[in-house]
């Protein structure tokens, strides 16, 4: 026996770990810094990591109070109903509910290329087939409502990243509104804020709600993790929120306890240490100016944690970063062949990926503007691939 027809489905490329590279080197693991997966450079919440130790006697026990109570703080923050927060394990997990409680069997998602593999796995997980619209290079991977309408065919799901994974660029509320008027009713835009807090624009929470001038409606939700400004990659911790017509579905869609005991407990005490939070903020708006600065190679303006380089190739300059001891991340696998996303480090971090990075495109030579001459016909030719429902997202 086997299992069903897997072929359309590709394995998600996580980015690479220290313990992982170390043992393949032969290496010590503490001569390298990790900048390939936008995790929080100062680790977790102080507060949170008390809780996690303060919650391990307990784990015998479902988590019940736990998740009740993460939810109304979730939702004291953005000031909606308990119901309109879909806990989850992780933000993957989320985008998991949200394609349970719309996709049928044959129904299509749209999602952006470049863009976060995640989306196209879990639709197809949902028998749910995915259709990409491009975010182009020679317009610094600009998002608006005429690039998604282009290629908008009446999708159940319309998925946007602001800020953009692995870009670094956003999407004005004005022309998500847009896109939410001119799109059918019977189609969910999802805004993912995984880096909402490292961005200097308001959520798509006031879309929902109508606040900020708008209009409140109920074809559009958001995404939201704790993987990332609150340090807790690890726990496994995201949510959704949905209009509140949606609230009912989460009872029939959600894994029973899949935000688990720890998570919630975690979660609860991160939300409640602001300072962390902008202590993490601050850091990575600092090194992400460093890195447009100092890096010799082209670097894209980034709103979140992260910038995208052009090295022109992206495999041969990670390798050879990751020889002299800075993990980044090659973003082959995101269909951007000529450039590495290097993650917002400690002050002392970043400045060595900075040097480590003007060496190795030093030594290996790589003339930048040939590169981006190089890749060029890519560009040309993403469009078209796109354009071919069969190709993979990533
Ligand atoms: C990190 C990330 C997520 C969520 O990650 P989780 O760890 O599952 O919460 C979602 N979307 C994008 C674009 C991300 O980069």
């Amino acid at each position: 026996m086997q299992p069903r027809d897997l072929s359309d489905h590709i394995a998600y490329e996580a980015g690479r770990g220290i313990e992982e590279v170390a043992r393949e080197l032969k290496r010590d693991p503490s001569e390298f810094v990790k900048l390939a997966s936008n995790e929080n450079p100062h680790g977790p919440s102080p507060a949170a990591a008390v809780a996690l130790r303060d919650a391990a006697g307990t784990v015998n026990s479902y988590p019940k109070a736990a998740h009740a109570d993460l939810t109304s703080a979730v939702a004291d923050r953005w000031d909606v109903a308990d119901e309109q927060v879909w806990l989850a394990n992780g933000g993957d997990g989320a985008i998991d509910y949200l394609h349970r409680a719309t996709l049928e069997p044959g129904d299509d998602v749209l999602v952006p290329e470049p863009g976060f593999a995640y989306y196209g796995m879990s639709a197809r997980f949902h028998h749910g087939d995915v259709r990409t619209y491009a975010l182009e290079r020679a317009n610094d991977f600009a998002q608006d409502a005429a690039t998604v309408l282009e290629r908008y065919d009446d999708e159940r799901i319309v998925w946007l990243t602001s800020p953009h994974n692995p870009t670094g660029s956003t999407i004005a509320l004005e022309e998500i509104e847009r896109l939410a008027d001119e799109t059918a009713d019977e189609t969910l835009l999802v805004v993912d804020e995984a880096y909402g807090e490292f961005a200097d624009v308001n959520s798509a929470v006031s879309l929902i709600e109508g606040r900020d001038g708008f209009d409140a409606r109920d074809d559009v939700a958001v995404l939201r993790t704790f993987s990332k400004a609150y340090g807790l990659a690890g726990v496994r911790l995201g949510y959704a929120i949905v209009p509140d017509e949606w609230a009912d579905a989460y009872a029939r869609v959600n894994t029973p306890f899949a935000a688990s005991e720890l998570a919630c407990r975690a979660g609860l005490a991160a939300v409640g240490d602001r300072e962390h939070v902008d202590r993490t903020v601050e850091t990575a708006i600092d090194a992400r100016e460093y890195l447009r600065e100092h890096v010799d190679a082209h670097v894209w303006p980034s709103e979140g944690n992260f910038v995208l380089v052009d090295v022109g190739d992206a495999s041969a300059v990670a390798e050879e970063l990751q020889e002299r001891g800075v993990i980044v991340r090659d973003c082959s696998s995101f269909g951007l062949p000529g450039c590495v996303r290097i993650t917002c480090g400690t002050e002392a971090e970043t400045e060595r990926a900075v040097e480590t990075l003007n060496a190795a495109l030093a030594d290996l030579d790589v003339d930048p503007d040939e590169a981006s001459a190089d890749s060029e016909g890519e560009r040309d030719a993403a469009p078209e691939s796109s354009a071919n429902a069969e190709v993979p997202d990533t």
